[in-house]
């Protein structure tokens, strides 16, 4: 197992972070949480910073237990225990998540998978028991994968088929963000940064007034090590890569853990990393995951249909491809060999 934390590491440049609000001058404040298997950052400035902070904490304590299929007492696991076709009361806001990632699986035809929970356990890459399964159990196990086995039961009831469990882990990490925004605002942050591993939310802007500058890591590389930085403010970014986590076998082979639903075998495709740069943290988590999947072609020909989001694709090409969007917002990083493209419209 190889956990390289961050991927979009918060870039916080020299002198950026002393403090803010003019004459009024207040401590930027951090705090840093150990949840959903991640380190996570959290910094904040103005409003009520200390109690954004502990409200923002105690939320992704909340919500790691809310839905992890790994607790044994959480709502996910109970569904994911019970027996084929039976409802279960899972409480109105896992319903409304399970039923957008449904909602993503469909606008990505099957690439974004909430049920390779089964899957992903055969390979170890769930309980860190890395192995290679055999291509008959992977096929006893590929029939109970696929949006239409989760049901949308009446009230806030889901049930699964029989054989059929579920995994948030693409989207968890996103849709946590999204209530990082939300206390932020409610207590009034005007400045700040929550990285959640890979999954970031730049609240306003640095302090002096200028885009925060995201650092995109270079899959190709160790970690720190930039592909380019991207400006941005009141956003979610959110990188997805095959060196996030991964299973070298005792021959060299290299196994990652986003896996291609058709198949069940690791993605192996020609992208390194895709960046989605958004206005919803649990979209972006979304698409990053599934866009790696779709591949270069796949992920551009989704943009162009779907919009709504700007994209960096890092492919195994040597290219870093950025939506046209990005164009002013992109820096790339000198000598990194990289050959720098827009995506065309
Ligand atoms: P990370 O959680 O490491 O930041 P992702 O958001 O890309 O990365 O989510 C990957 C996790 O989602 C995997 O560890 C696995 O639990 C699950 N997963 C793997 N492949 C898929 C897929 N095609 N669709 C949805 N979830 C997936
Ligand atoms: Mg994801």
């Amino acid at each position: 197992m190889k956990r390289l934390g961050a991927l979009l590491a918060s870039l916080l440049l020299a002198g950026s972070l002393t403090a803010c609000g003019g004459t009024a001058a207040q401590e930027m404040q951090s705090i840093q949480v150990f949840a959903m298997d991640t380190v996570m950052g959290l910094r904040a400035c103005g409003g009520e910073t200390e109690a954004a902070l502990a409200a923002a904490e105690d939320e992704i304590y909340r919500l790691d237990e809310a839905l992890s299929r790994t607790r044994e007492d959480s709502a996910v696991s109970r569904l994911n225990s019970a027996a084929g076709g039976t409802p279960v009361d899972v409480g109105e806001e896992l319903r409304d998540l399970i039923a957008r990632a449904l909602d993503f699986s469909a606008a990505t035809d099957g690439a974004f998978d909430i049920t390779l929970a089964p899957v992903s356990s055969a390979w170890g890459f769930t309980e860190d028991t890395y192995r290679v399964p055999e291509d008959a159990e992977l096929a006893l196990l590929l029939p109970c994968v696929g949006a239409e086995h989760v049901h949308l039961e009446e009230g806030t009831a889901v049930s699964l088929d029989q054989g059929t469990r579920i995994d948030l882990g693409a989207i968890a990490k996103g849709y946590a963000s999204d209530w990082m925004a939300a206390i932020y605002q409610e207590h009034g942050i005007t400045h700040g940064i929550v990285d959640l591993g890979g999954n970031t939310w730049v609240c306003g802007g640095n302090l002096e007034g200028e885009p925060w500058q995201i650092g995109i890591q270079d899959p190709a590389r160790s970690a720190g090590a930039l592909a380019g930085i991207l400006e941005a403010s009141d956003a979610f970014a959110v990188t997805s890569g095959g060196y996030q986590r991964y299973y070298t076998a005792p021959d060299g082979t290299v196994y990652q853990h986003i896996l291609d639903p058709k198949t069940g075998y690791p993605v192996e495709s020609d992208l390194l990393s895709v960046s989605i740069l958004c206005d919803n943290g649990t979209m972006a988590d979304a698409y990053s995951t599934a866009l790696y999947v779709m591949g270069s072609a796949g992920a551009q020909a989704f943009w162009r249909t779907h919009g709504g989001f700007e994209m960096i694709l890092i492919t195994t090409a040597g290219q870093v491809l950025y939506t046209p969007g990005l164009s002013e917002k992109i820096t790339p990083t000198e000598g990194s060999g990289y050959e720098y493209a827009s995506i065309l419209p």
